[in-house]
């Protein structure tokens, strides 16, 4: 019968101080699930730190690990795709290098693949060592991109998940260069289920998103995945029209009854300074999906790879 093969997908960009504590824990949960293969697959997304040193030693004394470095810092986004382009066969698990995705949870998450799903993510409960405005944030982001995408993206759920075969394959298929990953997730489909769990501070080092590139990343999720505030332009615009129809019928039919001495600067003023501003708005949007539309056209690919050493066996209660 053949073995289930499994391998965990970890980007790390500066986490040489966290990477020596997840690893024991990674090597921990794949050991003890004996009828599983496991591998171990970091990505150093050009990190500028000792990473890449720290990596080595842990491939070299693991010969479940296996090794990709990139040619400079792509983003988390571009280093888990380039991750898991490189897992080969089997299933695939991507964890958060700095230990916020407890990788003793991996054997509920196998357990869950067993029972027939595809996508097995993780559920925050609750976030920790995380200030009130990153987790109030979150919160708002998840609802309304939620409400925005046609395709389902479940909340407060991150990228720490499980990938079938199948729906990894069908994950490589998207090779769009801004990558929502929590939206194409969705996109991809077949069953998924959830695990909640609890998220933990980070063990070391600090976050890489602070809350500009958040914002960023917001923006991204919802160019990505809804054209609904072009839409919103359109309703904007043809509210205004609406409201100026009147009201120039107003002015058309005041100057006819009772004559029409200069005056209304103020009004006038008030209401050039309000469309200026409401197609200045709706000309930003229509600039972010061209912008998003331009670098699609380009092309590019999404990541290049600088070295690459495959794991050269697996992790089993055996070894
Ligand atoms: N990460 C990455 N490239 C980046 C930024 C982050 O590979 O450009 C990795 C990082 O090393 C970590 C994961 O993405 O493993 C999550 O990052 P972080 O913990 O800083 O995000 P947070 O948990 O604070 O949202
Ligand atoms: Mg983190």
């Amino acid at each position: 019968m053949p073995r289930d093969l499994l391998t965990v997908v970890v980007a790390a960009f500066n986490e040489a101080q966290a990477l020596p504590l997840l690893h024991p824990r990674v090597r921990a949960a794949l050991d003890g699930m004996p009828d599983v293969d496991g591998r171990v697959l970091y990505v150093d997304d050009g990190s500028h730190d000792a990473t890449w040193t720290v990596l080595q030693q842990i491939a070299a004394n693991d010969a479940g690990v296996g090794l990709l470095r990139l040619s400079r810092n792509f983003g988390k986004e571009a280093a888990l795709t380039a991750g898991l382009d490189h897992v080969g066969a089997g299933a695939a698990l991507i964890l958060d290098a700095d230990g916020q995705d407890p990788p003793e949870l991996i054997p509920q998450f196998v357990a869950k693949w067993r029972e027939g799903y595809d996508d097995v993510h993780g559920t925050r409960m609750e976030r920790e060592g995380e200030s009130w405005l990153k987790r109030g944030t979150a919160h708002a982001f998840y609802r309304v991109i939620g409400r925005l995408s046609h395709t389902p993206i479940p909340a407060d759920t991150g990228d720490f998940r499980l990938l079938s075969p199948r729906s990894l394959a069908a994950l490589r298929q998207l090779r769009e260069r801004h990558r929502f990953m929590k939206g194409l997730f969705g996109w991809v489909g077949f069953n998924s289920t959830a695990i909640p769990y609890h998220r933990d501070a980070r063990s070391a080092g600090t976050s890489k998103f602070n809350l500009w590139r958040l914002w960023n990343f917001a923006l991204e999720g919802i160019t990505s995945f809804s054209t609904a505030p072009l839409r919103l332009a359109t309703y904007l615009g043809l509210l205004t029209a609406a409201v100026a129809f009147l009201y120039a019928l107003w002015v058309v039919l005041k100057a006819m009854f009772w004559g029409d001495p200069v005056a209304g600067w103020p009004t006038m003023m008030a209401v050039i300074l309000f469309l200026g501003g409401v197609q200045l708005i709706a000309l930003g949007l229509i600039g972010e999906y061209l912008g998003r539309l331009y670098d699609e056209a380009k092309q590019r690919p999404l990541y290049l790879v600088d070295a690459w050493r495959p794991a050269a066996g697996v992790f089993s209660a055996s070894s």
